[in-house]
């Protein structure tokens, strides 16, 4: 049996991580309501406007119970604005977070000279690079102790891990390729 898979519905390219999981055969459970994270063993951020996704989980309630999904250990993919929001603190700003990692992360950190722009990555526990879209992407600006690199670029890191967590900058869902979805649902980069 696959596992149930949720995608935090709340805002942002919900639509793209169900097509990217269901390349694996997995089938997505949106949560909207805080007995949505009760069935579920792994849970996707998708990328979006982290300070809407915030306001939005605390108005329907959700703010606390993700947090302690989180603290708990629930098995999370963070993907750009949801690296936000599972970040411990971030640089400027005063949002809600959902925190979970133990990383400091700068929101559209990359300038507005590359608001969006595609690289290759080399990302650690995959054999060939990773075609990474970003788009007004933050990177991580400081990682704790028990948080483990995957990829960066330049110097920065733009995904990283830690226990079940993992986080990227960049929009797997955006591209054609689930091998990312696939390391962490195969707990990749513990
Ligand atoms: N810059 C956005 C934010 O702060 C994230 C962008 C994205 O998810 N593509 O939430």
């Amino acid at each position: 049996m696959p596992p149930n898979i949720g995608v935090l519905a709340l805002q942002g390219d919900v639509r793209e991580h169900r097509v990217a999981l269901g390349r694996l055969g997995i089938s997505y459970r949106p949560v909207r309501l805080p007995e949505d994270l009760e069935e579920i063993e792994g849970l996707v951020i998708p990328g979006g406007e982290s300070t809407t996704i915030g306001r939005l989980a605390e108005r329907f309630g959700l703010l606390h119970p993700l947090r302690a999904a989180l603290a708990d250990g629930l098995p999370t993919l963070a993907t750009c604005a949801g690296m936000i929001l599972v970040a411990g603190s971030i640089v400027e700003g005063d949002q809600p977070l959902l925190g979970g990692l133990d990383v400091v992360v700068r929101r559209n950190a990359f300038g507005r000279q590359n608001e969006s722009f595609e690289m290759d990555l080399d990302v650690k526990g995959l054999d060939r690079p990773f075609h990474g879209v970003f788009i007004r992407a933050p990177w991580v600006e400081k990682v704790g102790s028990d948080v483990e690199v995957l990829a960066r670029v330049g110097d920065r890191p733009v995904m990283v891990s830690s226990g079940r967590i993992v986080a990227l900058s960049f929009h797997p869902e955006l591209t054609d390729d689930s091998r990312i979805h696939r390391l962490w649902m195969e707990g990749g980069g513990s």
